[in-house]
């Protein structure tokens, strides 16, 4: 496992702008949660100082022609909170709107915390998108979780949300209380069958002060390794690609939501968490070009890619080239680019032949 972030920032990549609302509203206490560890913020938000915070938020920001710019309310369950402090942090959020400094509102929410008053208030406001904690889709494990909904709660909510033009986002999270491999594949099948617009992907990690805390320590839950995690979330990457349901996040963000020194008691933490889960993907559709048992009779080989994915063919401190170059025998492996490639198409070639390996014809047919 190799253990460096490049920083690189997609030029599609909005601008978030979070405040986070921690536990506020939730009467729920699920086992890996303490959302005031999360947000990193003890204070409440209040409406008032958003207009202030958004301005000062921007002072700082990275943006380019173009970037869409928006407000998320992260953290807690938007929708159970007083109606009266939603209303208020959402014509904070439509003000921002009204000057022109974002263009969309996002908020999150618990599935079994929505119904149609809720959403038609939120449209009201001009929110854009509500991601739901789903969490995990198979009722098992979100029994165990002590998340006090079902994954009908999910379906119907899913449902509901489509009679609206907002963006529909999950968070999906792996190694959770009860999790196997087989669910959390399931889990990544009963997704794409919903559709959401959009996933976010978290490996369940140990915070102090949790349910799941107390758990670990009485020997009642063994977190994930970070391979695993990187592993199945490699597999939900490539499925929800297939599906072109685009991937927004991996991993919890070690600026803003978590320190890991602070907070983390075990679990599969790593601060650059998708670049690994990105490479691995990478690295599954370079070796399957190796199938084919004549090309590796060369010990050399030579990999064309798009420049945008080099990082991903060679891997965090060469690990995929070192991995290839260790389990398939070749004494030398280098790499070429060409634009004429598409983002993560490869052309794999030794002496005698290349082989071409699209992503898209990759995920097809070894469904990872
Ligand atoms: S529903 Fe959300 S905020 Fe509430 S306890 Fe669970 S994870 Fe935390």
């Amino acid at each position: 496992m190799c253990l460096k972030s490049n920083g690189g920032l997609k030029m599609n990549s909005p601008l978030i702008i979070p405040f986070f609302i921690p536990h506020a509203g939730c009467p729920f206490t699920c086992v890996f949660c303490n959302q005031w560890e999360i947000s990193g913020e003890k204070d409440e938000v209040k409406a008032e100082d958003i207009d202030k915070s958004v301005e000062e938020y921007l002072k700082r920001a990275r943006i380019w022609p173009g970037r869409q710019i928006e407000i998320a309310y992260f953290g807690g369950t938007f929708t159970a909170i007083p109606v009266d402090k939603q209303i208020a942090l959402l014509e904070a959020a439509a003000e921002q709107k009204k000057k022109g400094r974002i263009k969309g509102i996002r908020l999150s929410t618990r599935p079994d915390c929505i119904n149609e008053e809720i959403l038609e208030r939120l449209l009201a406001y001009g929110v854009t998108t509500v991601e739901l904690g789903a969490q995990s889709l198979v009722d098992e494990v979100l029994e165990k979780t002590h998340r006090g909904h079902s994954v009908e709660d999910i379906v119907k909510a899913t449902r509901l949300l489509r009679k609206y033009p907002f963006q529909v986002g999950y968070q999906l999270m792996l190694g959770l209380p009860g999790d196997t491999n087989a669910s959390a594949r399931l889990t990544g099948e009963r997704a794409v069958e919903l559709a959401p617009d959009i996933i976010r992907i978290y490996p369940t990690l140990v915070l102090k002060g949790t349910t799941l805390a107390r758990w670990y320590a009485q020997g009642k839950y063994a977190p994930w390794t970070l391979e695993r995690a990187v592993e199945m979330a490699a597999y939900w990457l490539g499925l929800f690609s297939l599906h072109h349901i685009p991937v927004i996040r991996m991993g919890l963000n070690p600026t803003e939501n978590i320190s890991p020194e602070r907070d983390l008691l075990a679990g599969p933490y790593h601060s650059a968490f998708g670049e690994l889960v990105e490479n691995s993907l990478m690295l599954k559709q370079i070796v399957s070009a190796f199938e084919k048992e004549d090309f590796k009779k060369d010990s050399k080989i030579t990999i064309l890619c798009n420049s945008r994915s080099c990082s991903k063919v060679i891997g965090q401190k060469r690990c995929n080239f070192e991995y290839i170059k260790e389990k398939y025998g070749f004494s030398k492996i280098s790499i070429e680019f060409t634009n004429k490639l598409g983002k993560d198409d490869l052309v794999v070639c030794n002496t005698f032949e290349s082989i071409t390996v699209k992503r898209e014809d990759f995920l097809e047919k070894y469904r990872i």
